[in-house]
């Protein structure tokens, strides 16, 4: 820790790399990664950020346990047994992860507790009882052969994630890749490392063979970089940024040509039709979707989509909402809605709302929160734009902040039209009660997951991810283990 860091209250965050199950410093070539908390602005700890030997060390670590066999040829039910066994140490520890979290990125506590660490834990035990309940394949041939398709391990899993759900985005990943028997290189992002290296503390006191998880916190570039570029590692798992996904192509086409699975960000429509069967309902879900996480998701409905009709009065049913939102101390458990991961990017958000002005009519929000409490955080006001055009930059980007754009339609084919007119394909809202539109929109839609009459609902058992820029890959259910095992066809002739 830095002497200008000022430790948080009852945390003891672990702030090394985690290589073949133990603590491993970093080459000292690359300086530490101050965390700073996103509610004061204050540092609070210091993280030792990986170079390229690390990276490399962290990968030969997880080849000689993937090649032991210790996991990756264990017994299905073992498997099972310990990643159980490694859920009920997370949520044994859940209160520590979820606080290490909110300081991390400045998630609301109670959305820590109660979203962020059950998520995980679900996650893993999802996938650990899948382990011993897969089946192969043995397909019809002739009476003189015989054919097996068997689902293998592909080896090495190099995953990168997001700080917006760092638990949960690392649990997709981790949850289908140990469950079949590979190893794992986790790189953090840069802002919610501690959580991570926790993580991976406990799977390894679950019984988790050293260097089956290991995490490289450190920069992307850097780190990140390393991992995508390195040969040995087999299939690289990434959820972030369009821009990070493309290098994420480059660097392995230039390496091992190892396949690239991407989740990546979104612009997602949510039509409100005037049919809707709960306008009230809509309005509440329309304001959560874009405050929640304080916009900072993926899936985050930044464009709401309004039929012309009901248009003024669903507007300020939204504004209301968004003036109703407690913004304020991520620690208050009363708080709905935390302060932005950085200061860079409340400055990213706070000039697209600049933007916004000269596209659009700000109906609310739009400072940032400068009361005592708040003034060293990075708050920043829910806010709404009326009267956008789907053309307009506030429209078109990714903002990753509480900003919602507000557009008309006018009939059905208008709302399809102005829903796909984007480059993003990851998820949209739906609300009318007419059932044949439903699923006429539905079908119409280039998303990954469309919801009708909600919103962000989903389990486990159903396939989460993208079309068009907003991915390949697709995480949770048993879709996710095709990324991470090969088919392997054995042929006898009898
Ligand atoms: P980001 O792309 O900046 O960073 C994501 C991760 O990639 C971090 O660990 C970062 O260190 C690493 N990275 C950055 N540059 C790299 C490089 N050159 N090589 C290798 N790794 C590198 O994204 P972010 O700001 O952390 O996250 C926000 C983005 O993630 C948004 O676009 C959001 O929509 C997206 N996201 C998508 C999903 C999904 O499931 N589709 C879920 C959450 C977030």
């Amino acid at each position: 820790m830095t002497d200008t860091a000022t430790p948080a209250p009852d945390l003891d965050p672990r702030t090394r790399l985690f290589v073949d199950g133990d603590w491993a410093d970093a080459d000292d070539t690359e300086p530490a990664l101050a965390q700073v908390d996103p509610a004061t602005g204050r540092t609070w700890t210091t993280v030792a950020a990986a170079g390229i030997g690390d990276v490399d060390r962290a990968v030969g670590a997880a080849r000689r346990a993937f090649a032991s066999g210790r996991w990756s040829r264990a017994d299905p039910a073992t498997r099972r047994a310990v990643m159980l066994a490694w859920a009920d140490l997370v949520e044994a520890n859940a209160d520590e992860l979820a606080r290490l979290v909110t300081t991390e990125m400045g998630k609301p506590i109670a959305h820590s507790r109660g979203i962020e660490i059950p998520a995980v834990c679900k996650t893993i035990r999802y996938y650990a009882e899948l382990a011993d309940k897969l089946v192969d394949e043995l397909p019809i041939t002739g009476p003189d052969e015989l054919a097996l398709v068997t689902r293998e391990p592909v080896g090495v899993v190099g995953a990168i994630v997001p700080w917006n759900f760092p638990l949960t985005m690392a649990g997709w990943k981790l949850g289908p890749a140990l469950a079949t028997g590979n190893s794992v290189v986790l790189k953090p992002a840069e802002y919610t490392s501690t959580s991570a290296l926790r993580l991976a503390e406990l799977a390894t006191e679950a019984g988790l063979p050293d260097g089956v998880f290991n995490v490289v916190p450190g920069r992307g570039p850097v780190a990140g970089d390393a991992l995508a570029r390195h040969d040995d590692v087999d299939v690289l798992t990434f959820t972030g940024s369009g821009p990070t996904g493309r290098s994420l192509l480059h660097a392995a086409a230039d390496s091992n040509a190892k396949p690239v699975w991407l989740e990546l960000g979104g612009k997602s429509p949510n039509l409100v039709f005037a049919d809707a069967p709960d306008l009230e309902v809509a309005a509440d879900m329309a304001a959560w979707g874009i405050f929640f996480n304080a916009g900072e998701m993926c899936t985050a409905p930044s464009r709401l989509l309004v039929q012309r009709d009901i248009l003024d009065d669903f507007s300020a049913a939204v504004v209301q909402r968004a003036r109703a939102r407690v913004v304020g101390d991520p620690m208050d458990d009363a708080t709905e809605t935390g302060p932005i991961v950085s200061e860079r990017q409340l400055r990213t958000v706070l000039d697209y709302v600049d933007v916004g002005r000269s596209e659009a009519e700000l109906l609310t929000g739009g400072a940032r929160l400068d009361t005592p409490d708040h003034a060293d955080g990075f708050f920043l006001e829910p806010t709404v734009f009326g009267g956008v055009t789907n053309d307009a930059r506030i429209a078109r980007e990714e903002i990753f902040g509480p900003v919602l754009s507000i557009i008309a339609f006018d009939d059905e084919a208008d709302a399809v039209r102005i829903a796909n007119d984007t480059p993003y394909g990851l998820a949209a809202g739906l609300w009318t009660s007419d059932l044949s539109r439903a699923h006429r929109v539905s079908r119409a839609l280039e998303v990954g997951t469309v919801w009708v009459n909600c919103y962000e609902e989903g389990g486990l058992s159903v396939p989460f991810g993208g079309r068009k820029q907003s991915g390949n890959g697709r995480d949770k259910s048993p879709h996710a283990l095709s990324k991470f095992t090969g088919l392997k066809t054995t042929w006898i002739s009898l």
